[in-house]
């Protein structure tokens, strides 16, 4: 690798809000020189730091990622090594602020970096990615001391955290979390179990929710608090590591709170305010989970083709075969349409505006194509697609988490539902 974000990042000022770069269209002004001219339409036109951190992650992704997700996959070891070059390449913790010494990148760079990695392996990704969503509550509510004290050592080595919010009875329902936190002094009393954190194995710190009201009549949005629990805390334990279907380079555990103390600093926004923070962080963490699942089906459309391309039957190539050539049709249509549809929500984040409905949709659709992709790139590969020889199997599995995590498919059906009712009650 000859290049490296941390130290460009160091170089460039002007790249804080990626999109301003995708949103340049090669206008009449641009073209003849004057840049400075606010930017109006459509463009699909990446900035030159945009392209970088894409080449970058590529490379990464195919000389060093590819190589090695086999083998992470079937042994479900934790692929601290690739972490550490994805560290050091600066393709993790991008969001964190440069008062903290972070890159603060936009939500689209993330989106461009995450689909190729996901590319390489979507294990390697979400393990990757579950750091901007641990860290997300701390970015968005944390104060400058929260910030520099969990944010900051994050640059210094690389380290892990968690989004610490499902339970064994609380998933899709939220509100129904039972982790309580008790205050006595300056400090909370957490007791409860959570399920299903990824990174929990190896996480230095936590985002976890609590409830602070016991009154079971309290309204969510004032029943829960946010807090930033160190990982060494006693009474803190890490239950076993999950063996899932897919992505098993990710670590996923329960973890469980046994009378572990908190101080009150490390309370986010303040008591109460909890719910909305830990939801909030979806505007900002499900346009990169989309864009994994687009990387995902982007791999399996390509491995697909390649094999359509070499493999013969009844005279020809299989992609001369109609039904194959339109299978992977297919596969191009749902590709472009959710890498769209995840430039959009991102690119709605990045201007400050509230992303919410354009979030579900692409995370919804890419996890949907992902789906749809692998297990028809499986059926392109034929027998050979069922065999763990060849990679596809492994995407059809991998893909199906993108349909569960951050909200499953239907819970992205219920907010966009809302959202387009609520406008259609304003506007028809
Ligand atoms: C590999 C993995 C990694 C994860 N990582 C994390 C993490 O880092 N941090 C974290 O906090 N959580 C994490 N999760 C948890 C994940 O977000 C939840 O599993 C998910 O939200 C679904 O919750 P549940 O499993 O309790 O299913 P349930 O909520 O019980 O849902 C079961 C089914 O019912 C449907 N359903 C539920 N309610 C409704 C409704 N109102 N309308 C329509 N359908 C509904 C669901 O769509 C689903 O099909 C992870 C999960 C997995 C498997």
């Amino acid at each position: 690798m000859t290049f490296m974000l941390r130290q460009s990042r160091l170089a460039v000022s002007t790249v804080a809000n990626g999109l301003r770069a995708l949103s340049t269209a090669p206008s009449a002004a641009t073209s003849q020189g004057h840049p400075e001219v606010a930017p109006f339409g459509i463009s699909f036109q990446l900035s030159p730091e945009q392209k970088e951190y894409q080449e970058t992650a590529r490379k990464f992704a195919r000389e060093e990622i590819i190589p090695k997700a086999a083998e992470y996959d079937r042994t479900g070891e934790y692929p601290w090594d690739l972490i550490k070059k994805a560290w050091s390449l600066g393709l993790m913790n991008s969001h964190i602020p440069e008062h903290c010494g972070g890159m603060h990148l936009g939500i689209l760079d993330t989106c461009i970096i995450t689909e190729e990695l996901a590319y390489g392996c979507t294990g390697v990704q979400t393990a990757i990615e579950a750091n901007s969503l641990g860290q997300m509550p701390v970015i968005l509510m944390g104060n400058e001391a929260q910030q520099k004290k969990y944010l900051g050592r994050m640059l210094e080595e690389p380290l892990m955290c968690s989004y610490c919010v499902t339970e064994p009875g609380a998933g899709s329902d939220v509100a129904g979390v039972r982790t309580r936190a008790v205050k006595k002094g300056d400090k909370y009393v957490l007791n409860g179990q959570k399920m299903w954190i990824t990174n929990g194995g190896h996480a230095n710190w936590y985002f976890v929710l609590a409830r602070t009201d016991p009154d079971p009549k309290a309204p969510a949005g004032k029943a829960f608090t946010g807090f930033i629990v160190d990982g060494d805390s006693p009474g803190l334990t890490r239950e076993r590591k999950e063996w899932n279907m897919g992505q098993r380079a990710s670590d996923t555990r329960g973890i469980t709170f046994e009378d572990v103390e908190v101080p009150v600093e490390n309370v986010l926004g303040q008591e109460g305010m909890g719910f909305k923070i830990a939801m909030g962080a979806f505007d900002k963490t499900r346009p990169p989970v989309a864009a994994g699942a687009v990387g995902l089906a982007q791999r399996a459309m390509d491995e697909a083709t390649r094999y359509a391309m070499e493999r013969k039957t009844m005279g020809k190539a299989i992609c001369e075969h109609q039904a194959v050539a339109f299978m992977l049709a297919d596969m191009a249509i749902g590709i472009e349409s959710s890498r769209l549809a995840t430039m959009r929500s991102a690119w709605e984040v990045d201007q400050g505006r509230r992303n919410t409905y354009y979030a579900s949709i692409a995370k919804a659709m890419a996890g949907d194509v992902a789906n749809k992709c692998a297990t028809d790139a499986v059926q392109i590969f034929g027998g050979n697609g069922f065999n763990s020889e060849y990679p596809v199997e492994k995407l059809m599995r991998d893909a199906k988490i993108y349909q569960i995590y951050e909200g499953t498919a239907q819970i992205q059906r219920l907010i966009i539902s809302r959202e387009m009712l609520s406008q259609a009650k304003q506007r028809l």
